[in-house]
């Protein structure tokens, strides 16, 4: 028996047998040299390294494991970066981060060729759409009755699709986009799962997110066609579900503007001390966030979402109260929004945390939202340069997109004492993306890999309060093709209850 199948993990047998390249022949790798860039390269007298298992038991109390190695990107100013540095995790926690640790009797994760960072931080996600999938790639957020609206979101969506979710389809599409975005590096989501039909819908969008073991902020929000008492399902939540804040899942509550319980939402969520978010998207508003702005509701258990279409002196009042503000930069501008206001947000003094939105119409990938992020804003002052405007504000680095999609999202969904950060004494969520993979090496700026070279092929290892997710690749404790199966099965049985057809070539 090999070492690895007596240890327990018969996955990883064989691996360790790969050839760099297949049908290789001919001089080994040492002998590669300038010149020789035609010449068939074998790695037969350069054995690869043995795969290691992952530690076992990660996660738990007083097991502890240190991560080798790796170029340490921790994103605490107070911790600093490193060329090379170690990470040991006991438990759930991050107890130390520094070059050279000693590492005990603890099991070991090599590092080396890593960038060894936070995990990214989704503070706004529909996940319940997960199965609609590209459905609306090319529609508009509403039918605002200017031109190309009569594809829409609100139409589509919320409107046909939303109302014939069962509560086993709300399960399969929270459990398969949490694992999802996990295994993309994306650690902690806010949910606003507006698919709140019923009970039974709630408890299924719970327990595919519990199933999943991510780190989600479950926002309780209004949904198409809700029948339900706004406070009382929540008040049952909060007691069967979220009695303690020590847990992976946190509860926040959906106080949109446009529902007709606002007022209601907003009174529960305060008295039960929960965090409230709402959607601000300026033009479908009619001036009705600024009114409420200005009664000085708002505050640091706020989170504002998009934020496009409000007023300079509205602005204003939002960066006095300290409430966050969350950007879907892709969704905005594809689905008309309006700009994302991230100039904006910046001038006030808001650093904006990043969020997918919805992947019926984008990706809920992280190194996408960075990009949208990274590229907007220095598009903007870019051509306000080439204009020949002189008093330009800074333009983003890698490093400010990477915080925002960090230690702002974990700050945004008021988790900044937990996470965001590889900081001693906050849960280990830590991913490792491969540095030497052949998108990214040579490894030559470790933030600027993570925005503008990194996608979710790069993301090698993912970490959860110290337990391993995803390990060399792998996602960890999740059968991929039967999920897959489930989720189809779903997307057939809603497609055929909103008489609405599968057309894989469709606009
Ligand atoms: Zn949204």
């Amino acid at each position: 028996m090999c070492k690895l199948c007596e240890e327990g993990y018969p996955q990883y047998h064989g691996a360790s047998r790969r050839n760099f390249l297949k049908n290789a022949t001919g001089a080994g790798i040492a002998a590669f040299a300038f010149g020789s860039l035609n010449s068939p390269v074998s790695a037969a007298e350069v054995p690869e390294p043995i795969p290691s298992a992952p530690p076992r038991n990660s996660g738990w109390a007083d097991k502890r494991y240190l991560i080798r190695g790796g170029a340490v990107l921790s994103m605490d100013t107070k911790v600093g970066d490193f060329v090379k540095a170690d990470v040991l995790i006991e438990g759930k926690k991050i107890i130390a981060v520094r070059p050279n640790i000693e590492a005990g009797n603890a099991e070991v994760i090599d590092a080396n060729g890593k960038i060894v960072m936070p995990g990214f931080i989704d503070t706004h996600h529909h996940q319940f759409e997960t199965t609609l999938r590209s459905y609306l790639s090319n529609g508009m957020l509403v039918d605002d009755g200017k031109p190309h609206g009569a594809v829409n979101y609100m139409g589509t969506i919320l409107g046909k699709f939303s109302p014939v979710y069962k509560p086993e389809d709300v399960y399969i599409a929270e459990l398969f986009g949490s694992l999802s975005q996990l295994d993309a590096g994306v650690t902690t989501v806010h949910d606003l799962s507006q698919i709140h039909h019923s009970p039974a819908h709630t408890d299924a969008a719970i327990k595919g997110i519990e199933d999943s073991g991510r780190r989600t902020v479950f926002a309780y929000s209004e949904s198409q066609g809700n029948k339900l008492t706004f406070g009382n399902d929540v008040r049952r939540l909060k007691t069967q579900y979220f009695a303690s804040k020590d847990q992976l899942m946190t509860l926040s509550i959906g106080g949109e503007i446009y529902a007709p319980d606002f007022d209601d939402a907003w009174k529960v969520g305060r008295s039960l001390d929960l965090p409230i978010a709402l959607h601000v998207v300026g033009h479908t508003l009619r001036g009705a966030f600024t009114r409420i702005a200005r009664t000085g509701k708002l505050g640091k258990d706020n989170l504002l979402i998009h934020m496009t279409g409000v007023d300079d002196e509205t602005w204003k009042i939002v960066a006095d109260s300290g409430a966050g503000v969350s950007l879907s930069v892709p969704i905005e501008m594809a689905m008309r929004h309006g700009t994302p206001p991230i100039m904006k947000a910046l001038l006030q003094g808001i650093e904006p945390s990043l969020s997918s939105d919805v992947e019926c119409t984008m990706t809920a990938d992280f190194f996408t939202q960075m990009r949208g992020a990274f590229t907007l804003q220095r598009m903007i002052v870019n051509e306000a340069a080439l204009k020949g405007e002189t008093d330009l504000p800074e333009l983003l680095t890698a490093r400010d997109v990477i915080r925002f999609a960090t230690r702002r999202g974990a700050e945004d969904l008021w988790l900044g004492d937990k996470t965001g950060s590889l900081t001693p004494g906050k849960e280990a969520d830590i991913i490792l993306l491969d540095a030497t993979a052949i998108n990214v090496a040579p490894l030559n700026n470790v933030p600027g890999a993570v925005v503008t070279l990194m996608d979710r092929s790069n993301v090698e290892t993912v970490i959860v309060a110290g337990k391993i997710r995803k390990w060399k690749g792998r996602l960890l404790d999740a059968d991929i093709p039967a999920l897959s199966s489930a989720i189809t099965a779903s997307r057939d049985r809603i497609f055929a209850a909103a008489k609405l057809p599968v057309n894989l070539f469709g606009n």
